[in-house]
């Protein structure tokens, strides 16, 4: 599943490619959307602005409607010039946004919806922007109360939990354990309050590095190893633990430990030195 910064860096780019635009043509597969378009078309209205909530990509059309897609495991949206080849067949094409400049195609988007304004504002999966760690209106008071409502769960897990913090996936989630020193199998109950509020600040500061400018496609966390020019072969090369199984601490040496956790069954890293449990055990497996 793409992480909140890549949401975040399409929606950059869809907003560059459509805002402001005249809408020329509009596709869709997903009968739902096409009678949308049949009742209210998309071609005359403008994009007024593209932005990513969480995991969800809104982008918001003059006449008042707002098309969320939500792009899971398989989806991803690309912006082409007209005439320019596809990187993926038709086939996978759900949803196109045409003007006179761009054709942004979403492929194989598994979640598309059309949202009018007062609708959005009640669509509870897309979270407020008080609770998305890219959003200026990021609330680290309303998340830490979310956060703690989840006292018996494993910390690692609740990061996940798009409806308490949106924006930290897979990847994130145990880099941000790592940077702040908590196993990512603590229950929420044991941390206390100045730890619960490390990690808040720490997935903002990891989320928010990774969608500068100049941030590339790669997750980066760990910077010690970075090269600017050349593409790293490894995928764990720019991260402090994620993908390292057995490989050494970045500041220990000891090696990394890696284990399936929560009920999506999602992988997990962690330095057991780095990252005790207080008790002094670690986890089995
Ligand atoms: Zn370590």
């Amino acid at each position: 599943m793409p992480e909140g910064d890549t949401i975040f860096r399409t929606a950059r780019a869809l907003g560059r490619a459509l805002a402001g635009k005249p809408v020329t043509g509009f596709r869709s597969t997903y009968p739902l959307l096409t009678r949308f378009d049949d009742d209210t078309p998309f071609a005359g209205q403008t994009v007024d602005a593209v932005e990513s909530r969480g995991k969800w990509l809104l982008i918001h059309f003059s006449g008042g409607g707002t098309l969320a897609t939500h792009m899971l495991m398989s989806g991803s949206w690309h912006i082409y010039r007209p005439g320019e080849r596809w990187q993926q067949p038709r086939v996978n094409m759900r949803i196109v946004v045409e003007n006179s400049d761009y054709i942004a195609v979403g492929f194989r988007v598994p979640v598309a919806k059309m949202f009018k304004p007062q609708e959005l504002a009640r669509a509870l999966k897309i979270p407020p922007s008080a609770i998305d760690v890219l959003s200026e209106d990021f609330n680290a008071a309303e998340v830490e109360r979310q956060l703690l409502a989840h006292g018996s769960e494993e910390i690692a897990d609740v990061l996940l939990h798009q409806e308490v913090m949106a924006g930290v996936g897979n990847v994130f989630k145990s880099e941000v354990c790592f940077v702040t020193g908590i196993h990512p199998f603590r229950k929420v109950a044991t941390l206390g309050l100045n730890q619960v509020r490390a990690l808040i600040a720490a997935s903002q500061k990891l989320v928010a590095a990774n969608v500068l400018e100049d941030s590339g496609d790669t997750i980066v966390t760990y910077g010690g190893r970075k090269r600017r020019t050349t593409h790293e072969s490894d995928p764990g090369a720019s991260l402090w633990v994620y993908g390292r199984n057995g490989e050494p601490c970045r500041r220990c040496g000891d090696p990394i430990r890696r284990r399936i956790q929560g009920p999506g069954a999602r992988v997990t890293f962690w330095c057991p030195r780095c990252q005790p449990m207080p008790d002094g055990t670690d986890v089995d497996g």
